[in-house]
């Protein structure tokens, strides 16, 4: 396990500068009374049967523990891990709700033996990851009463996510009473995107009564590799233009100008974009009514579909997992290697459309599963780009998971790998708002 977030490369600087730098405030520092930390933030991820946590130090970028809550309403499962302890996995400890989850979390980094502070009064706030925050957010807030029920508005825009991410700040609004919550919103990076990016070519009607409009997500992925390309580029992010590929098992491109998203390839839902791992990505609406009148499929079992046997899984027939697509690929299995090419040319076509929508760019960022650790699909996504100077370093880009330059010095477009970290810019957002 990784426990220090600073194992960043040769471009890492303190990380309480990554801070600043991600907030482009380099000139100077605040006063120093302003510069203390608020001490640990525990980053919060709840779903509706499980729990992510992770304690972390965000003005050293130091991770002290993390860990899951699973089979929460069920049996109870938790798992624990921290440097230099004891590690517990998927130990049985009841959890009848998510108030009995967080309790298990403060027990375990609190323990006496095996925990990493020495009370509760260590942890200076908690942040928490609220996938939708619709219009209503634009950046990371406090929670309060107004915000709660703000969130609660978003539902129907994520009725799976932000039930649960609800139910996992009240619990533990229950459980550390006093303690400053923040929430954090997958959408609220791109609320700076201007209309002409956000609407659809829709009834307005539907926008304006329905929020039928782009909302984007991966917002804390792409903010957080934006940030760390600025300080590898040597610039401040507001004199930047960045193309962000955060390729996992779920994909999105994100055109970063001046630190401020302007274009996002996912939409109203995670659906849009890029193929995925098992989602279509973008599409010609006309298939729907002709594939539902051909099969006798209703509009659920066609979304189901497209969400969760379409992708790279449904076109290769093998898998949603790129290890898998360049293993069969590697054994003659065509359709996986149509899976690759394919994704990776609708990523290169993203990658042309932002540097269009900016007018260039100084950096395309490969992040998360995929583009962190194939190597393969950033040589294809960067394969023919040359002509508008993205020139891609083969034995560079023989690399995975740290923070790399994968272009040749001559490029005039960096091709950047950078780890995404969402906890830990969680946290930051969290301690920033905090300091207050
Ligand atoms: P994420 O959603 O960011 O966790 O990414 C998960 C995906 O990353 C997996 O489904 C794999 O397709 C991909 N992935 C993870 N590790 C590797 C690897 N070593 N090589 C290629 N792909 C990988």
């Amino acid at each position: 396990m990784e426990l220090d977030n600073r194992e960043a490369g040769p471009f890492a600087p303190p990380c309480r500068s990554i801070l600043y730098e991600i907030r482009g405030r380099r000139k100077s520092l605040p006063p120093k009374k302003r510069r203390r930390s608020i001490m640990n933030i525990l980053v919060i991820n709840a779903g509706s049967s499980s729990l992510k946590y992770q304690l972390l130090d965000p003005a050293s970028g130091v991770l002290l523990a993390k860990g899951l809550c699973e089979r929460i309403g069920i049996d109870g499962k938790f798992t624990y891990k921290a440097e230099g302890k004891q590690t517990l996995d998927a130990i049985d400890i009841p959890m009848p709700t998510h108030s009995e989850a967080i309790q298990a979390v403060l027990d375990a980094v609190a323990d006496k033996d095996n925990g990493v502070i020495s009370s509760m009064s260590e942890i200076g706030a908690v942040g928490h990851r609220v996938v939708h925050g619709g219009e209503a957010f634009n950046k990371s807030v406090l929670i309060d009463g107004a915000v709660l029920k703000a969130i609660e508005d978003c539902i129907p825009l994520a009725p799976l996510h932000n039930p649960a991410n609800l139910t996992g700040i009240r619990a533990c609004q229950k459980v550390m009473p006093g303690v400053p919550m923040v929430a954090v919103f997958d959408t609220a990076f791109h609320q700076t995107m201007p209309a002409r990016a956000y609407m659809y070519a829709l009834p307005y009607a539907w926008y304006e009564e329905d929020k039928v409009r782009r909302y984007g997500f991966h917002g804390t992925s792409h903010k957080y590799v934006a940030g760390r390309a600025a300080a590898m580029l040597g610039k401040p992010v507001e004199e930047v233009k960045l193309i962000s590929c955060h390729l996992g098992n779920g994909s999105s491109i994100t055109a970063v100008d001046g630190g401020k998203s302007v274009d996002t390839s996912m939409g109203f839902t995670p659906l849009a974009g890029v193929p995925m791992g098992t989602r279509s990505g973008d599409l010609d609406a006309g298939i729907l009514q002709y594939e539902m009148n051909k099969r006798g499929m209703g509009i659920d079992e066609m979304l189901s579909a497209l969400n969760k046997q379409s992708g790279v899984e449904g076109l290769s027939g093998v898998s949603s997992d790129f290890r898998d697509l360049e293993s069969a690929a590697g054994k003659g299995d065509a359709k996986a290697a149509l899976a690759r090419e394919k994704f990776a040319y609708e990523v290169r076509k993203y990658v042309g459309a932002y540097a269009a929508a900016m007018g260039g760019a100084d950096a395309v960022i490969f992040t998360a599963g995929v583009g962190e650790n194939d190597k393969g699909i950033r040589a294809a996504v960067c394969q023919g780009l040359e002509y508008m100077g993205v020139k891609l370093d083969e034995a560079a880009n023989d690399v995975r998971g740290k923070e790399t330059v994968l272009s040749t010095a001559d490029s005039k477009v960096k091709v950047l790998l950078i780890p995404t970290n969402e906890e830990l810019m969680i946290a930051m957002d969290t301690a920033e708002i905090v300091s207050k």
